[in-house]
């Protein structure tokens, strides 16, 4: 099925978006992303922000800033936020938990936060705070692999960390990189079913993009065939699941990826509200970032016969019932 192209490619796009259509109606869930640091103590091979990376200007944006604009300049169709940034513990600190603190008091928006793979404790905090939902990605499902891209810390950490989350009340979105240098179809194959047997509530699929100032800058970008079709692949496996349509679509395929997400499942978009001075060090493919604006997503979305969702994720989601929680965390290093 990955590999499919032509007729039957597009009728396995119609069943997943109707998957998609049946369980979640019209509706596209609507949220706002801040990018607050790009420090990053971690080295991806795959990603700019990596800490080798000596010629970015690294930056933590500021509270006050950031509250002032998502109190009362915020684009009115966003039902949550996602706070992101590199793997920085001084920003979850200095600046994640206080604007966490601050939108919960004086918005109604649902919080999703990613940023990595940090301690239960700050993880705890977080959602005392008030966040509930934790993006974290696994990036690829092996751990050899895993280990070659130098991936966030230990593969075998990640997929607890994950399991932690899950276990400890957060929803988790989890997320694999499609394309990387050398990925073979079965290597594909076991990003999707490794997504399957975690406790997730959603998860994206992001073709590999060649990052300026990283060390696969010269690499062959994804197809965005391999991309949908593993992104439809997954809509099928899991039609409950909140899946994004990734703002790195549209630069697989320039200016119908986005679109093409939708008409494949999707079920998510995310308007980036990052202030415009800071969007260029946020360096996770190019400089020259493309970026997916209020009226964009909504021309998107209506342009797909969708509607854009009045309730949150958040409100989505509910609470996170005993059953689901007590799940048992199996260890991925046993
Ligand atoms: N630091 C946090 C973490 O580790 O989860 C937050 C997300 S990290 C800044 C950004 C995400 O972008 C990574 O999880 C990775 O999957 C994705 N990414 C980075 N470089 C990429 C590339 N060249 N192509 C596709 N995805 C990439």
């Amino acid at each position: 099925m990955l590999q499919w192209r032509g007729e039957p490619q597009r009728e396995f796009h119609e069943k997943a978006a109707a998957a998609a259509r049946s369980r979640f109606g019209k509706r596209i869930f609507v949220r706002g992303v801040v990018e607050v640091s790009n420090f990053c103590r971690e080295n991806c091979v795959y990603c700019g922000m990596r800490r080798d990376n000596r010629n970015l200007s690294r930056f933590r944006a500021h509270h006050d800033e950031l509250a002032e604009m998502l109190i009362h300049h915020r684009p009115a169709s966003i039902t949550d936020l996602n706070i992101q940034a590199g793997e920085d513990p001084v920003a979850v600190r200095d600046v994640v938990l206080p604007l966490i603190k601050t939108l919960r008091r004086e918005t109604d928006l649902g919080i999703s936060v990613c940023l990595g793979s940090l301690s239960h404790n700050l993880y705890a905090d977080l959602k005392n705070a008030g966040a509930s939902i934790y993006i974290i990605k696994f990036e690829i499902a092996d751990s050899a692999r895993y280990a070659e891209m130098q991936s966030p810390g230990k593969y075998a950490e990640r997929l607890d960390n994950i399991r932690h989350l899950a276990q400890t009340g957060w929803r988790v979105s989890s997320g694999f990189i499609a394309g990387l240098p050398g990925q073979t179809t079965e290597d594909m194959l076991q990003n999707l079913s490794l997504a399957n047997e975690l406790p997730l509530d959603g998860c994206s699929v992001s073709p590999f993009i060649p990052g300026d100032e990283s060390p696969l800058g010269s690499a062959p970008m994804c197809g965005i065939d391999i991309t949908l079709n593993s992104m439809a692949a997954m809509r099928l496996m899991r039609p409950d699941w909140v899946i994004p349509s990734v703002s790195a679509l549209n630069l697989a395929d320039p200016g119908k990826g986005y679109s093409r997400g939708l008409r494949t499942g999707a079920n998510l978009v995310t308007i980036n509200l990052t202030p415009s001075e800071m969007r260029g060090n946020y360096l996770l493919y190019k400089r020259d970032r493309f970026i997916m604006t209020e009226e964009r997503i909504l021309n998107a979305i209506s342009g797909e016969g969708l509607e854009p969702s009045t309730q949150s994720l958040v409100d989505f989601y509910g609470p996170k019932s005993v059953a689901e929680t007590n799940q048992p965390i199996a260890s991925a290093s046993a």
